[in-house]
């Protein structure tokens, strides 16, 4: 490692600092968590980034999930040149929506009915109110540990970025509304079942991510979703899936799919914008039939279905043929295979926990079920492995709460690279 790699990244967030709060549009892109200054990326293409400074890394972010064809594909990239080759926004619908969304409901039978918002945490709060307007009852629960966006009612114990900084409830969110918030502990059967029994006719939904992803992947323990789907249809309760991340990724159907459980309403983005910014909300007809116009539940938005982002996302779901997920399984195991093949040389204990093309490899003893086994990880080993790993060109999040998200794109040759940037960050760790 040069002492100079990082010089122009170093110059650039210099000045980011002085007028960007923490240098940086969104928390997670921070490097507080494995300390250092980040990197800013200058061009990508396939599983590769490139940096300021000329520097190449085998790409595990992703962009936190929307890549899983990989960077620049050349579909998805000429299908968003065509649309903006037609104009940029028309405050007034297009073709391309209504493809769109036909896509959404084909692929994901639970969502008969379906609107297009910019982000995640747009489509979750949303179905907050189709939800609670539907039940007229105000109470929301979630899980801890748990990631829906960043509105009001869902900052709550809410994984990563938070969990990452240490603040779980988040200053400027009333009381008053995050008592309307119950927080339960992720796969923990009889928590759910008491609290239904005590408070299941106030329970408006259940807002659950149905792999969590958001405190590292940790999948649900076998039957606790299908526990979720029998409580809340017991006490005429919606059950909200979130499927922003695992949407399109872990099935075409998604989780919900993968797992055989029919939600009354999910959210989905990432994976549908293609890598611009889109993100949708749908399900039940009756409780669609809510939403404005067609009901009275109000929400919109001025670039909402915007042309260049709906042409990016129809290529994407386009492109994403059964071929490509045999694609992705195979790649993500052989991913997964080098973390603990590497691990177990190294005499590092980690725990890859990984769902499809989502893992992460937990620097702990024992498997990570909830967000309390996750405050067990060895920090200090996953810093020095964050480390090695960028200083040997293997960019992946930075903070142990975050899932890698492998793509199609990844190669022979980027796993080579991987599996040894790898084996000397795990002997960073060692040491660590
Ligand atoms: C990323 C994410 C969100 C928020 O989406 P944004 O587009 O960042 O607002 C919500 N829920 C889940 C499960 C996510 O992974």
């Amino acid at each position: 490692m040069s002492h100079n790699r990082y010089v122009r990244s170093h110059e650039l967030m210099a000045r980011a600092v002085r007028c960007i709060p923490g240098g940086v549009n969104s928390p997670v892109r921070a490097f507080r968590a494995v300390g250092g200054s980040p990197v800013l990326i200058a061009s990508a293409r396939g599983a590769w980034l490139t940096d300021v400074d000329g520097a190449r890394y085998v790409d595990y972010v992703g962009a936190y999930g929307p890549h899983i064809l990989g960077h620049n594909h050349p579909e998805v990239a000429a299908a968003a040149a065509r649309a903006a080759a037609d104009g940029f926004s028309f405050g007034a619908s297009t073709e391309a929506e209504v493809m769109l969304a036909e896509a959404i409901c084909g692929r994901v039978p639970s969502v008969k009915m379906v609107r297009l918002v910019n982000s995640g945490t747009e489509a979750a709060m949303s179905l907050l109110r189709v939800a609670r307007a539907f039940t007229k009852r105000s109470l929301v629960v979630k899980f801890d540990g748990h990631y829906h966006g960043h509105c009001d009612s869902l900052l709550v114990a809410a994984g990563s970025g938070a969990e990452t900084l240490g603040v779980p409830d988040s200053p400027g969110v009333p009381g008053e509304l995050a008592k309307l918030t119950a927080v339960l502990p992720w796969n923990d059967e009889k928590a759910a079942a008491d609290f239904f029994r005590a408070h299941g006719q106030d329970v408006a939904c259940v807002i659950v991510e149905p792999i969590a992803g958001n405190m590292g992947v940790v999948p649900p323990a076998p039957g606790f979703l299908q526990l979720l789907r029998i409580l809340t249809a017991q006490y005429r309760a919606i059950l909200i899936f979130d499927e922003v991340m695992t949407g399109f990724r872990v099935h075409p159907g998604g989780a919900q799919a993968l797992f055989g459980i029919t939600p009354d309403l999910t959210a989905m983005g990432k994976v549908i914008g293609g890598g611009l910014p889109l993100a949708a909300y749908g399900g039940h007809e009756q409780m669609m039939a809510l939403v404005a116009p067609l009901g009275p539940v109000y929400q919109a938005g001025t670039l909402s279905g915007n042309p260049l982002a709906v042409a990016a996302g129809l290529a994407a779901l386009q492109a994403l043929t059964p071929a490509v997920y045999e694609r992705l399984e195979t790649t993500s195991a052989a991913v997964a295979e080098i973390l603990s093949g590497e691990a177990k040389a190294a005499g590092v204990p980690v725990q890859v926990q990984r769902a499809g093309s989502m893992l992460t490899p937990f620097f702990s003893e024992r498997p990570v079920n909830n967000i309390q086994d996750g405050r067990a990880c060895h920090l200090a080993r996953f810093r020095a492995f964050f480390q090695a790993l960028l200083d040997n060109g293997v960019f992946i999040p930075p903070s142990q709460y975050e899932a890698w998200f492998v793509s199609a794109a990844h190669d022979g040759q980027a796993l080579e690279h991987t599996r040894a940037a790898v084996r000397k960050a795990m002997q960073a760790a060692a040491a660590g």
